[in-house]
């Protein structure tokens, strides 16, 4: 929004809770990311059981893209429509893919996507990538041919990194997702669209500053200020117009936040569903283990079988998507099970190869963000759909093993996987069944935009990172076409 905002006369001011992201040797030391947390908010949560949790989310400039594995999917055309699932209906978006499809572009083209055209048997219709993909090393590219002997379309995953194999370019390292780039080769919403945007001079950017609530006008059918909290002093920022970015826990919260007596259960929450139809995909992390065989790829996270994403085997029903990971780390799979030495696990994720099981989870309206009393945030979450996701990690787990693995592991975060976090302030045309209208506009409050992960209706199975930012460079341009 920043960026595509830059351009005009508009004087824009970004408030950001955190800070930048410090580049320094422990951006890449799996002990720093995964052992002592040091990227990621200490703030605690609590469950629907009243538990406190440590949500798997960071506050700092460019918010969760600084970490993120920088797969940058469009959605499928069908994720646009209603489509029946084992547990329900995924609700239909209230555009189609034709509509997002020319900002689909314009944000492959602003994260330097790379992949290829004709490959995925789910692709939408589309003009070739901005960029080619990046090479499967030999190892993946040896699991791709037995892939398609086994009958299934591998496809390389589409990404965004920075000039590979250039000098001052991404070099295709081992800790890419859930680290941050020690280079700044990675395509994230820091490198490539807040500093950009800084580079204008109608741009400022606060950091340490998290708006607290936002204020109407008597009426209550326009915010006229904003309640910050900078480096520990309360000030009040009016403006002509807000846009809400704060991720789909966050926002919500701060719609809740910000009730008043003409917005008693939460501002823009006449539709009672500020905070609810919370989704987060369901997502098994799984890995092929073949005790003779070292797994020498560095950079593994090339390839996605979506055969069984809109239907699948042996069902009608839709399953999900397959995705290649990033290599995992002794020290990541230590936390799991912290009593097996290091060395051990390091020997064994060193044969191993990391797949992503990734599935459809369905709105529902137990599935919610509240703010208690003390402004902690509630995150109620009761994963759905299950059925269709074990079935799909079975299948991967055959695939594997079909692929001469002998022994297949899976982990998983369940309920308290955030990473995926969207739907809590869902577009739609109808006031009365959600909470924005299609361009992300509050439906209750005239100049109130809200765009972040909060506006999906449905989750789809892909990663969310692209359709957030084809949607914001939409609203943009709707925002810059109806200046006041
Ligand atoms: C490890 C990891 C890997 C991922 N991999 C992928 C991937 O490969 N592909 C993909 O598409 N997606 C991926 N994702 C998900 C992706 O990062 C998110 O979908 C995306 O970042 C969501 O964007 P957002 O704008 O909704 O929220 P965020 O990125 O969370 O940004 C919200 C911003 O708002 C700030 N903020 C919050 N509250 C306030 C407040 N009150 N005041 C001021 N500022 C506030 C935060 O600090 C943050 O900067 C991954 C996520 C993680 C954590
Ligand atoms: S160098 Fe490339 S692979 Fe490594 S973290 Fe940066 S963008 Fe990711």
């Amino acid at each position: 929004m920043a960026r595509a905002l830059s351009d005009s006369d508009a004087r824009i001011l970004v408030v950001e809770r955190g800070d930048f992201v410090p580049q320094e040797d422990e951006n890449w030391n799996p002990s720093a990311v995964w052992r002592q947390l040091r990227y990621q908010t200490p703030e605690q949560w609590i469950d629907d059981r009243g538990q406190s949790f440590r949500p798997y989310t960071h506050y700092n400039v460019g918010g969760n893209t600084k970490f993120w594995g920088s797969v940058l999917y469009r959605l499928r055309r069908e994720d646009f429509q209603e489509t029946q699932h084992f547990d329900g209906v995924s609700p239909a978006w209230p555009i189609d893919y034709e509509t997002l499809a020319p900002y689909y572009e314009r944000a492959e083209r602003m994260y330097h996507v790379r992949g290829e055209v004709g490959e995925d048997p789910t692709e939408p219709p589309r003009g070739p990538f901005p960029y080619p993909p990046v090479p499967h090393s030999a190892g993946m590219s040896e699991i791709v041919l037995k892939l398609r002997a086994q009958g299934l379309h591998p496809s390389a995953l589409p990404l965004g990194v920075l000039r590979p194999g250039e000098p001052d370019g991404c070099i295709l390292c081992n800790t890419c997702n859930s680290f941050a780039c020690r280079i700044h080769a990675k395509s994230e919403a820091d490198i490539c669209g807040i500093r950009p945007a800084m580079q204008r001079p109608n741009v400022t950017l606060w950091t340490n500053a998290r708006a607290e609530r936002l204020i109407t006008d008597p009426a209550g059918g326009k915010v006229v200020a904003a309640d910050i909290e900078r480096d520990g002093r309360m000030m009040r920022v009016e403006a002509e117009r807000f846009v809400v970015s704060c991720g789909a826990v966050n926002s919500a919260a701060l719609l809740l936040r910000s009730a008043s007596d003409r917005h008693p259960s939460g501002l823009a929450n006449s539709s009672g569903l500020v905070g609810k139809r919370y989704m987060a995909h369901l997502a098994t992390m799984m890995q092929g283990f073949h005790p003779f065989r070292p797994n020498l790829t560095v950079f593994q996270k090339t390839v996605a079988i979506n055969d069984f994403y809109l239907r699948g085997p042996g069902t009608t029903y839709p399953l999900g998507q397959i995705q290649s990971q990033g290599r995992t780390h002794g020290v990541m799979a230590q936390i799991v099970v912290p009593w097996i030495p290091l060395w051990a696990y390091d020997a064994w994720v060193s044969r191993g190869v990391d797949w992503l099981v990734m599935s459809e989870d369905l709105p529902s309206e137990d599935n919610r963000v509240t703010v208690e009393r003390d402004g902690r945030i509630r995150l109620e979450y009761r994963p759905n759909n299950v059925a269709p996701h074990r079935h799909l990690v079975k299948e991967t787990a055959r695939i594997l093993r079909r692929l001469g693995f002998w022994l297949v592991v899976k982990h998983s975060h369940g309920n308290r996987n955030t990473t995926h976090q969207c739907g809590t302030l869902c577009f739609g045309t109808d006031p009365r069944a959600s909470v924005l209208d299609p361009l992300c506009r509050a439906h209750d409050v005239e100049n109130l935009f809200v765009v972040d992960a909060s506006f999906f209706p449905s989750s789809a199975a892909v990663n969310p990172g692209l359709t957030i930012a084809a949607q914001a460079l939409r609203v943009a341009d709707h925002i810059l076409s109806h200046k006041p």
